[in-house]
């Protein structure tokens, strides 16, 4: 398999975890809920500046591929980090964080392959949240490089966020690399585009502002993730 492929990188959210479509306000009541607890008009109005700046990173990651952390986010709301209002904010996407049930078997079967496993994840949160949620879930120990674009300038699909991908799962060929994800801008142009296959999850809703048309065909479409498995065995 020296020539074929090394490794299988994936997104998180709508690729992994299946896709929810969340209020992406009320996840900002609930932290500003907790810092301003007996004020609820300066509650609303951080919550507001919250999102404004939220929606403002997303912007920015959408145009120019740059990153953010949740506590960039805070500060251009005029915050800093508030442990118990960022636990209730947790609480708040909890039930939206858990793990597409084909995954347990589908990294299994990529490890008895030989592959080794990443994420490559647009995000604003810690690398230690995304980290508990694989670990509650069981499958952290099969993951063999992770980047999360807090850590790093770049989101997808500017191509150094997919070489860091590359760097943290050990691959340099990115022909020897499936990247798959649920976004046909983000994923599957941007693996594309450094020399990847691509394979898209076509089950998100993802909102309109972070839409960007793009004329790109994936390698694959998989409508289950199981479905990643006779794929790899087709390339490799
Ligand atoms: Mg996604």
């Amino acid at each position: 398999m020296a020539d074929g492929l090394q490794a299988v990188i994936f997104d998180w959210g709508g690729t992994l975890t299946p896709w929810h479509t969340v209020d992406l306000a009320a996840q900002w009541t609930a932290y500003a809920g907790v810092v301003h607890a007996d004020a609820p008009d300066a509650a609303a109005r951080a919550a507001g500046d919250l999102l404004a700046a939220e929606e403002r990173a997303w912007a920015a990651c959408r145009d120019v591929h740059s990153s953010a952390t949740f506590d960039d986010v805070l500060a251009a709301a005029g915050l800093s980090r508030h442990e118990e209002a960022a636990s209730a904010y947790r609480e708040f996407w909890d039930p939206h964080t858990y793990l597409d049930p084909d995954v347990p078997d589908l990294f299994a079967g990529l490890r008895e392959r030989g592959l080794r496993i990443g994420v490559l994840s647009n995000t604003i949160w810690d690398r230690a949240w995304h980290e508990q949620f694989f670990a509650r879930d069981g499958v952290l120990h099969l993951i063999d490089g992770a980047v999360y674009t807090s850590e790093v300038p770049w989101t997808k699909p500017h191509p150094e966020a997919f070489r860091a991908a590359m760097a943290a799962v050990g691959v340099d060929d990115p022909a020897a690399c499936v990247f798959v994800g649920d976004r046909p801008f983000d994923d599957i142009s941007g693996a594309r585009a450094v020399g990847m296959r691509a394979v898209l999850v076509p089950h998100s809703d993802i909102p309109a502002a972070q839409q960007v048309p793009v004329e790109v065909e994936p390698d694959a479409v998989v409508h289950r993730l199981a479905d990643v498995l006779p794929l790899v065995d087709a390339w490799r």
